[in-house]
């Protein structure tokens, strides 16, 4: 460290570093103050070693003053040393100073003890005194740096009035004797400068990575705290998000629900009117594309006012209930479409079957009905409940409309009825004989 490094280094120190030097000077006060019991003791020996030495050129009264007086500065340091730790912060600040003081005290005490004890003639005494005051001058450098100022001024009032005696004394040997004295006054001074710098340094620089280090930890907390509320604000957000899926599901399991619901019968269960209109509609439009023919079938039970007059509306209910399963069960292919059409009416929708095959399926479910052999006393027709069918196929044309077909196989359907009930008509066909099968059960 240069001159001008350390210079530099101690003003730096002293203006900027500001809260954290004063905290190393305390913290190292601490260390500082822990010599109090060796001070002490090794005050003691070495003041009574000099008493001794100084014992025949000097007052016995006077050395006894300066021996109690210089120990009692050092019993005042030994107290500190006790005092210090229970100590609050204001309270330490004015042991410390207390202790800077006692430390200078006690280096003009030194400095009395050789101008009041050492004979000007006797180089031994003399010489004795120089060698305390350099050891304890080396001592004060070394143990209490931190102390920078009680240092230097321990240094000079312990040296400076010594060499300026020796120099005046008018004598060579002792004026070359204080050169040499104060040449040792700023070389100690330089290195208690130098040591204090870099102790403070390295203490500001271990304060300073620690505050670092608990600023870091302490933002460290805060991320991980926002860490931990973003997750649980996922987390949240997740379940909400389940949540409204949920919902999602089930509204739409209820708009299916209820889709069904209001495209069904009541009473059968098969579909409702509304949802052959629809149907129609749609199977119309597709045949029309594929060129492709759409067939029809109505389906009016017999006498059907009687049969509710005869067994009652409940037994006509079921009636009902009964065909309408048969309906269903007499179609296989997907697209096929039981509904009830009205009252006791129902149709069949059969998409890609031409009249033929419509009419097959008619008859099949005329008979089948038939050998249901739902006992109907109060028909015309039959003992049993049978039913008329009407049969109409076409292939969509641009010039048709879905009621052309529903108005044929309403009008197939009336043939049926007017040609003696429970039979199969076709569209444009002329009334056929009543079927041989009922010719007997015919009254
Ligand atoms: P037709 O052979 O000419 O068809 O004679 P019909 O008596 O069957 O025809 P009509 O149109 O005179 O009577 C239809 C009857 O169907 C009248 C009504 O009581 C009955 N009906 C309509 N809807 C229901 C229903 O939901 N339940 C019951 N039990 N009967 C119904
Ligand atoms: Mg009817
Ligand atoms: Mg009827």
């Amino acid at each position: 460290m240069h001159r001008s490094h350390l210079f530099n280094e101690l003003i730096e120190l002293y203006t900027h570093a500001g809260a954290s030097y004063e905290r190393a000077r305390r913290w190292r006060f601490d260390a500082v103050v822990g010599n109090g019991p060796t001070d002490a003791a090794g005050n003691l020996v070495i003041t009574a070693a000099l008493a001794a030495i100084f014992a025949d050129t000097a007052s016995h009264l006077a050395i006894g003053l300066w021996l109690i007086a210089i120990n009692a500065l050092s019993l005042i340091r030994l107290g500190i040393f006790f005092a210090h730790p229970r100590a609050d912060q204001a309270r330490r600040r004015r042991l410390q100073r207390l202790f800077s003081i006692s430390l200078v005290a006690h280096a003009a005490l030194w400095a009395s003890s050789f101008l009041l004890f050492a004979p000007p003639d006797s180089i031994a005494h003399r010489s004795a005194v120089l060698i305390w005051l350099a050891g304890c001058a080396a001592w004060v450098v070394a143990a209490y740096t931190p102390l920078i100022e009680a240092v230097l001024g321990f240094l000079l009032v312990q040296l400076l009035p010594v060499s300026l005696v020796l120099l005046l004394s008018g004598a060579r040997f002792w004026q070359l004797v204080a050169v040499a004295c104060l040449m040792f006054l700023p070389t100690m001074a330089m290195v208690a400068l130098r040591t204090h710098a870099q102790l403070m340094r390295g203490t500001v620089t271990q304060f300073e990575k620690e505050e670092l280090a608990a600023a870091l930890e302490q933002e460290k907390k805060v991320v991980l705290e926002l860490n931990r509320d973003l997750a649980a604000d996922l987390a949240r957000r997740e379940r909400v998000e389940a949540d409204l899926r949920e919902a999602k599901t089930r509204a739409e399991r209820l708009a299916q629900e209820l889709e069904k619901l209001s495209s069904l019968d009541g009473l059968t269960g098969i579909a409702n009117r509304r949802r052959f209109d629809q149907t129609l509609a749609r199977e119309w439009s597709r045949a029309q594309r594929g060129e492709q023919s759409l067939a029809l079938i109505l389906c009016d039970i017999d006498y059907f006012k009687q049969y509710n007059d005869h067994y009652g509306h409940q037994a006509g209910d079921a009636c009902l209930r009964q065909l309408a399963k048969l309906l269903e069960g007499s179609l296989h292919r997907g697209g096929d479409l039981a509904a009830r059409y009205g009252g006791e009416e129902f149709a069949i929708l059969l998409p890609g079957l031409d009249i033929e095959h419509a009419a097959g399926l008619a008859e099949g479910i005329r008979e089948n009905l038939f050998e249901l052999g739902l006992p109907h006393a109060a028909s015309a027709v039959a003992p049993v409940l049978t039913a008329s069918f009407g049969v109409a196929a076409m292939v969509p044309g641009s010039e048709h409309a879905p009621d052309q077909l529903v108005q044929q196989a309403d009008q197939a359907l009336y043939a049926a009825k007017a040609a003696g009930r429970n039979r199969v008509h076709r569209a444009g066909e002329r009334s056929l004989a009543p079927l041989g099968t009922q010719d007997s059960l015919l009254h």
